[in-house]
């Protein structure tokens, strides 16, 4: 490791000779700022000038090279006519065209009767082959500067390719070949390069980029190893505040427990004594908790709830929105109804008069719980003690929020998540590795089973039955499209005409709910719904997963097969969460594909949300995973979660493996791969 003669690595891009303010400017389009950038900005393909072809094998609309003989110069003198420039092999001719040049420039670089190599696109032009402004011209004596293959990058415009990659060659050529944050044996093992050995291959490709090459993979296991470091050192700062432990008897917990009308699943009992053993530790809970919808999550937290306030502490409970704020509040106020605490709900509608109230309660410490939209976090609120924050829905926040929220709450916090959304395991510790998670895999068993059904397009009618009949036992429907209005480019349902097709067939029982309308007015469509006022809702997906429709009975997605899995299956929990028989009908279009129809009945086969994660994420690949968006993960330049499974699989390895006073020879590692903002987050 030879690490301070490689520090320029790190310095602003116009430490580099040749990058003025112009430059970098053009640069930053290119997210291009540090040094190291560069080097991560692959080419995409190549342009392979290694051939020199005769001009009668030309191909028109290809790049080519040719040997040819610089034979007569023909300048019109006339404006707006180019310069051209005969050349010749053998007996066939080709122009070579000028726009915009100087006679001057032309007799130096093409001689009259010299041997010239020439690069550029072929075209054909009156019956002539010919190149315009050709990109390469040399002597015949300085062939080996053309004739070889050039990395091609996407550049911005006003970049000139010959500089960009000269200044990645001379990037590359000064770091020590000695420089790597791996030692020798590991690279070995692994078949991969060292680091300077493994830029110069990629930046000088013979072949379009291969993601299973092996300097690719060292890339991308870089990259990987990075992003697992940041959130271990996140965990470990977090873990290593002390907290004074909680104590209780678990007397309000069982006042709880005993309200319920059920016993808890084995998954929520195993669930719940992780809870109860970072509650009682001396080290923070910074913990996870996934399960799909209706697993049993929130009744988790109110235990745990219940635990924490009994040991006197205070705690906050965060919804994604307002809807579920009120369902959670409402849910608490049953609960805990044989216990005599107060419980308050703030969100952005809550009237100043109250908002005053509650922030008094919240400081003299007479409110115990306090339920709340995320955006309560925001903003300043003091607790006189608050000992745990509870977050529902944790997947929209990346690594970044998590780190500032772990340090919310002041020492005592305690903080728990809890997602819907399944991610998967390859991907667990790339997105969540600062955390420790729980998984609740197990459905209660009362759950009524949802039927699902597929259907073609063409057999709606059939469907329309089932639909009054459900209404006229005063159950609910969710009618799902992909678009919100009807699009000339694609052709699938909208939300606002299927609605008009709806509201003749139930004119007193339609509502419409979609993306484009403002908070306030989905607010108030989706309450008339939970009212009943409304029994079809006709709308896109902006449903959140976690509101509980307990009459909804139906859905029907239309063009299913548009959606990705995971994201059907969250579609489907929306109903099914009542005591009633519930459907999921997916209809499809006439001509679906036998492989499209095969994805679609993994549906039909399991209600195992973790399982379609991973199959969603076979067929189509990590973009389309729900939550992945925000996880951070995005970010990944290089790895790509189902091809370099087993790399993401090694990093786990080596991080287990790996000591604390390790760390410090991966700095330039996350530095290398842009992690360092958040490295400073923690650290502040
Ligand atoms: P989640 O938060 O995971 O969506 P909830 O905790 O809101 O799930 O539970 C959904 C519904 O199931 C609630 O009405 C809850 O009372 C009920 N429930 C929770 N656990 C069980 C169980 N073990 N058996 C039966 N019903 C349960
Ligand atoms: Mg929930």
């Amino acid at each position: 490791m030879n690490k301070n003669k490689n520090s320029f690595l790190f310095k602003d891009i116009s430490s580099l000779k040749g990058v003025g303010k112009i430059t970098k400017a053009y640069l930053e389009k290119k997210r291009i700022e540090k040094v190291k950038d560069l080097l991560c900005d692959l080419p995409h393909s190549i342009i392979d000038r290694s051939k020199i072809s005769k001009i009668k094998e030309l191909e028109i609309g290809k790049i080519a090279t040719l040997k040819v003989k610089v034979s007569k110069y023909n300048f019109p003198r006339i404006r707006n006519l180019p310069n051209k420039v005969i050349c010749s092999d053998n007996d066939n001719k080709i122009n070579i065209i000028f726009f915009n040049s100087f006679e001057g420039y032309i007799r130096k670089v093409l001689p009259i009767g010299k041997d010239v190599i020439i690069s550029g696109k072929i075209h054909y032009y009156k019956k002539n082959y010919q190149i315009t402004n050709p990109t390469y011209i040399k002597l015949a004596e300085q062939k080996e500067e053309l004739t070889k293959i050039f990395p091609k990058y996407s550049l911005t415009e006003g970049l000139n390719e010959k500089i960009y990659r000269s200044l990645i060659h001379n990037v590359i050529n000064n770091i020590s070949h000695d420089y790597d944050w791996y030692k020798k044996d590991f690279l070995k093992k692994n078949n991969f390069n060292r680091l300077k050995t493994t830029l110069n291959n990629l930046h000088n490709p013979v072949k379009k980029i291969d993601i299973f090459s092996n300097d690719y993979r060292r890339l991308a296991y870089d990259e990987i190893l990075a992003n697992l470091l940041v959130l271990l050192s996140s965990r470990k700062s977090v873990r290593s505040a002390t907290k004074s432990k909680k104590k209780y008897q678990d007397k309000f917990s069982k006042i709880l427990l005993n309200n319920f009308s059920y016993n808890l699943t084995n998954d929520q009992k195993l669930v719940l004594k992780s809870l109860d053993q970072d509650l009682k530790s001396e080290k923070r809970m910074f913990r996870l908790l996934q399960g799909d919808v209706g697993s049993g999550k929130t009744v988790l937290a109110f235990l745990a709830a219940a635990n924490v306030i009994e040991s006197g502490y205070q705690v906050a409970f965060m919804a994604p929105t307002e809807i579920l704020a009120n369902q959670h509040f409402d849910q608490a106020k049953k609960l805990f109804s044989s216990i005599n605490i107060k419980i308050e709900i703030l969100t952005g509608n809550t009237s100043s008069k109250n908002k005053k109230k509650i922030k008094l309660g919240l400081a003299d410490g007479s409110i115990k719980l306090l339920i709340g939209t995320h955006s309560l976090f925001q903003k300043k609120i003091d607790f006189s003690n608050l000992g745990f924050i509870i977050i529902d829905e944790q997947h929209k926040f990346g690594v970044n929020q998590r780190v500032r929220l772990a340090k919310k709450g002041g020492d005592n916090c305690d903080i728990l998540s809890m997602s819907a959304t399944p991610i998967p395991r390859t991907m667990m510790l790339s997105i969540f590795g600062d955390m420790d998670l729980s998984i609740l895999k197990e459905k209660p068993k009362n759950r009524k089973n949802i039927i699902t059904l597929l259907k073609p397009e063409n057999k709606i009618s059939e469907i329309w039955p089932l639909i009054k009949k459900q209404l006229s036992e005063d159950k609910q429907v969710f009618w799902v499209c992909p678009l919100i209005d009807d699009s000339k480019k694609l052709n699938y349902s909208s939300a606002i005409k299927k609605f008009e097709i709806i509201k003749k067939k139930f004119p007193n029982d339609s509502g419409l709910l979609h993306g484009s309308l403002d908070n306030q007015e989905k607010d108030k469509i989706l309450v008339k719904f939970l009212k009943k006022e409304i029994k079809i809702l006709v709308s896109t997906t902006v449903i959140e997963v976690g509101i509980n429709f307990p009459d909804a009975n139906i859905i029907v997605i239309e063009n299913s097969n548009k959606f990705g899995l995971s994201q059907l299956h969250q579609l489907r929990g929306r109903v099914g969460r009542g005591i009633h028989e519930s459907y999921c009908i997916m209809l499809y279009k006439n001509n679906l594909s036998q492989n499209a129809k095969k994805r679609l009945k993994i549906l039909r086969k399991t209600n195992d949300g973790f399982l379609i994660a991973d199959e969603d994420l076979k067929i189509r690949g990590h973009g389309d995973i729900l939550g992945f968006q925000q996880s951070g993960i995005k970010d990944f330049r290089f790895a790509d979660p189902i091809h370099h499974k087993d790399l993401f699989l090694l990093a786990e390895k080596q991080i287990k493996n790996m000591n604390i006073k390790d760390f410090k020879n991966y700095e330039d590692l996350i530095n290398f791969y842009d992690r360092v903002n958040l490295v400073n987050d923690i650290a502040n």
